[in-house]
């Protein structure tokens, strides 16, 4: 008779039923497996399974019997910029649309180590530019709380898998918001790492000095238990830091985790707040957890951060500048498609005209106009130059509080469709989460309810390096509104 056993929602859950052997890691492969046949068509989050490869895993695993490794036969997805041998990296665009990866990015290394188990790739905004996946020219990606909404991005397809448990965690990018937001709309935890944090070798790369590679999961546990395996330095990404990786999980849940916010100091940004456009049930819905942190003993203090007027344009003049001289390289003769073209002018213009998408061609024509000879100092420059103020803004902030806590958007996941026509409207979706990737701090998206009959949350932000700070007061909050019961309720 076969055994009728429910899907595990956390890597805890599943790591008990794999220890009390109540199920065998290819049984647990499969159910996930099922899950993706079942849903996927509908929710369009994988853009290729590895299914063959993962059923080998598994079975070897069981075969070994050892299930010491650190997150041993737990099923996951990588956002499609993430290597893996053997697998295509397409990036959401049609240029890469059939390139295959020659090699493994580190955190793949990593998370193979750690014996966990890749069930595939799943969507993302083209060259994760973006904040719906709807940049991505291969998939539609929707939100599984509602199939007529987006499910944010750029990392749309991990979130909405790990909402719709089609994954027990999924390794995203953030730039600018692409893990923050996208697990905000879809009512799960991302943690945007501090910059150096993991390393980003192996990774198609947006904005170099930007991007951070990090977990979308669950809950908090989840995702600390993903960052033990991923964090540290790493010698092929030079700007990887040696500084000691925790063991989060433990410190979360050990003897001495937090039981509430007592000592802790919270500071609120006041700019934040008061930003025109911030949805007025959402706003209601920070408030109602800056009550909650008082009531667990947290101490708020407003804060005042006045650059945070400057982020937006900052953000975006500085990361279509290294954009566009990242995306120099796809032109079909090292990497992907190629136009049939005559000659090597055309071979360019042509191959980049035909496989490159609108968002991209934007970054292509900001970026080359803002670096180049007559234009670099009064923009590119200038830029730079408020980007240190900003980060010098934030260092002086958490000489006076613990932490801060944040609104993630200034609204829910809206329609499919709605922003596409306006780029300027989409670029406002980032105005939360921007300042973190300019400073170079981290940040944890968690859920905390549903508004507007999705899901809300907010981000904690946290000194450079400080992920334990975050994940320790995330978890305080998690418990406090145990949104997973909900998620399970309606997703499961
Ligand atoms: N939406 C933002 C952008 O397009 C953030 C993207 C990201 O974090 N990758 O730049």
């Amino acid at each position: 008779m076969t055994k009728i056993i429910s899907v595990p929602t956390t890597i805890a859950a599943a790591q008990k039923m794999l220890k009390n052997k109540e199920i065998t890691a290819l049984e647990l492969t499969n159910l996930f497996i099922k899950r993706i046949e079942k849903f996927d068509d509908v929710l369009g989050s994988y853009l290729e399974t590895s299914f063959d490869l993962a059923r080998e895993s598994a079975k070897k695993l069981d075969e070994s019997g050892d299930f010491s490794a650190p997150l041993a036969g737990i099923p996951y997805s990588l956002k499609d910029v993430i290597s893996k041998k053997g697998l295509k990296n397409t990036a959401g665009s049609k240029i890469l649309e059939n390139y295959v990866s020659p090699y493994d990015a580190t955190v793949t290394e990593l998370l193979e180590k750690s014996g966990a188990i890749l069930l595939g790739k799943v969507n993302t905004d083209e060259f994760t530019q973006g904040s719906s996946c709807e940049n991505s020219a291969l998939k539609l990606t929707k939100n599984p709380w509602n199939i007529a909404k987006v499910p944010g991005g750029s990392s749309g397809g991990s979130a909405a898998s790990v909402a719709k448990h089609l994954g027990l965690f999924s390794i995203g990018t953030d730039t600018g918001g692409s893990i923050r937001q996208p697990a905000n709309f879809c009512g799960v935890t991302g943690l945007k790492v501090s910059y150096g944090r993991v390393s980003r070798s192996g990774i198609i790369s947006y904005a170099s000095s930007f991007d951070s590679i990090g977990p979308i999961a669950p809950t908090v546990d989840c995702v600390a238990k993903v960052l033990k395996v991923i964090a540290g330095y790493d010698k092929k990404d030079s700007t990887t830091l040696d500084i000691s990786v925790e063991n989060y999980s433990d410190k979360i849940n050990g003897e001495n985790a937090l039981s509430d916010l007592s000592g802790k100091t919270i500071g609120v940004i006041k700019e934040f707040t008061d930003a025109e456009g911030f949805d007025i049930n959402l706003k209601k819905s920070f408030e109602d957890t800056i009550a909650k942190v008082k009531e667990l003993g947290g101490k708020i203090k407003i804060i005042s951060l006045p650059l945070t007027k400057y982020a937006i344009p900052t953000y975006y003049l500085l990361v279509k500048a290294e954009a566009s001289t990242n995306l120099a390289r796809y032109d079909g003769i090292r990497f992907g498609e190629t136009a049939n073209v005559k000659n090597l002018a055309d071979q360019y213009t042509k191959t980049r005209s035909e496989f490159l998408g609108e968002e991209v061609k934007r970054a292509i024509m900001m970026g080359t106009y803002t670096l180049s000879a007559g234009y670099f100092d009064a923009y590119y420059i200038k830029a730079a130059k408020v980007r240190t103020l900003i980060k010098q803004e934030y260092e002086k902030a958490f000489t006076e509080v613990d932490a801060i806590i944040a609104p993630v958007t200034p609204f829910s996941a809206f329609n499919v469709g709605e922003k596409t026509s306006d780029p300027l409207a989409m670029y406002l979706a980032d105005i939360f989460t921007v300042t973190a990737n300019l400073a170079g701090i981290c940040g944890l998206s968690i859920p905390t309810e549903k508004v507007n009959d999705l899901p809300a949350g907010i981000q904690i932000l946290g000194k450079a390096f400080n992920e334990i700070e975050i994940l320790e007061i995330g978890s305080v909050l998690e418990q406090k509104y145990k949104f997973s019961e909900v998620r399970e309720r309606e997703l499961v």
